[in-house]
């Protein structure tokens, strides 16, 4: 049994971030998706809202949604996961993912970390795009599931479909 854990900010979750869940779902038992609580940032939306738009959308029993603080590779220990995955959509995310896993195996050499790319069409795609794109008043309802997007709605008051 393979528990795989998949960490970010998921602020908020996108179709590109779902993408990446299906995929991880074929590879191994159960994947944790885990939302980063970071007192650093200012995100759009609380912690809470976030596990919620998360936990409506992934209705499989193999996912476990949670949220965590400080280091990765801690709350992995926890958690009893042996993978790390995250997403590559281009190459200018590689340098940063290549300093961040390098460091997760130093801090943690038996936790592997594993890159899966998207569907071509979520390659673009990012939370920040579509905060930036909603709050303009851009439609992006292709790209997030519903719920997020009547989220987006009420905090931007966006008039699009
Ligand atoms: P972070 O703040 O850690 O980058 P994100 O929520 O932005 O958190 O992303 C979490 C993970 O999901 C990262 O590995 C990121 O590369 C991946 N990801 C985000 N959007 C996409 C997408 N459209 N396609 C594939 N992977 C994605």
């Amino acid at each position: 049994m393979t528990r795989a854990i998949f960490p970010g900010s998921f602020d908020p979750i996108t179709n590109g971030h779902l993408d990446l869940i299906e995929r991880a779902l074929k590879m191994f038992d159960e994947v944790v998706v885990a939302v980063l609580n970071n007192a650093a940032k200012t995100p759009l939306f609380s912690i809470e809202e976030r596990l919620d738009f998360i936990r409506k959308t992934i209705p499989s029993d193999r996912v476990v949604v949670a949220n965590f603080e400080g280091l990765l590779v801690d709350f992995a220990r926890e958690c009893d996961a042996t993978v790390i995955v995250r997403g590559l959509r281009a190459v200018s995310d590689f340098e940063y993912e290549l300093q961040m896993a390098m460091m997760n195996r130093k801090l943690a050499p038996n936790l592997e970390t594993v890159f899966l790319m998207p569907k071509t069409v979520y390659s673009y795609l990012s939370s920040r795009m579509v905060k930036e794109v909603a709050r303009l008043g851009g439609d992006v309802a292709c790209l997030i599931p519903e719920l997020v997007h009547q989220a987006l709605k009420a905090k931007f008051g966006t008039t699009s479909s």
